[in-house]
């Protein structure tokens, strides 16, 4: 998977290669879809979620520049494999997630494999402003454009990855950097396809 699918394609930020090859995708899976874990493809785990492709978690935490004394926000657990990878990056990772039921899943996973991930059920838009200042925040569901909470959980200099557009639309890969005069700088990464991000600051549950 690392060298094929990511390193091929032009992930070159070697503590991610690493971190990914350390974490076992597979038992972020179903059992009965761990043969198929590493392939090229997201899948899915549970109330209509999908666990990200592969090289998209690299690109994304790639993009985020994470440095081992970072704090890091991942929005949206699902399945928790792309907490893990940012655990293996940071020195603090706070993952939110809006399906009870996963999150509750995700820790008990991420606990079981020794990741100190603290995973919190919520709206994500909002941020976690308890666990903040954050040096970047990873949201693996595509939003309208960035939600306002967020800039103001973050530290100087920090970035922000995110799908951006509408579920089943354009979207695409955003890497954004908080500028000491408060305004984010903006990046394209290209064309994606992600789940939408739903709450106050994102699309509404009706879609
Ligand atoms: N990173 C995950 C992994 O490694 O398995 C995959 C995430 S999945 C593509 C997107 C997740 O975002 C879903 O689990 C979805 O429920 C969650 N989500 C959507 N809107 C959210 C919100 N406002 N707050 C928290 N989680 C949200």
């Amino acid at each position: 998977m690392v060298e094929q699918q990511l390193a091929a394609r032009g992930i070159e930020d070697q503590r991610v290669l690493d971190a990914m090859r350390r974490v076992p995708r597979h038992l972020f899976v179903e059992p009965a879809a761990a043969p198929y874990a590493y392939e090229d493809h997201p899948m899915p785990i549970g109330e209509g979620q999908t666990i990200s492709q592969p090289y998209i978690v690299a690109l994304m935490l790639q993009a985020a520049r994470i440095r081992p004394e970072d704090a890091v926000l991942d929005v949206g657990t699902g399945s928790g494999y792309a907490a893990a990878v940012a655990a293996e990056l940071a020195h603090r990772v706070v993952s939110i997630e809006r399906h009870p039921g996963l999150a509750v899943e995700a820790a008990a996973t991420l606990e079981a494999l020794g990741y100190r991930v603290e995973v919190v059920t919520g709206d994500g838009t909002l941020g976690w402003p308890a666990s903040a200042p954050y040096d970047a925040i990873v949201a693996a569901a595509t939003g309208p454009s960035v939600p306002p909470a967020w800039p103001a959980q973050l530290r100087p200099g920090g970035r922000i990855v995110m799908p951006v557009g509408r579920p089943g639309r354009a979207q695409h890969l955003a890497a954004y950097t908080l500028r000491k005069d408060g305004e984010l700088h903006e990046t394209n990464l290209g064309a994606v396809a992600f789940v939408p991000l739903i709450g106050d600051q994102g699309w509404p549950a009706s879609g």
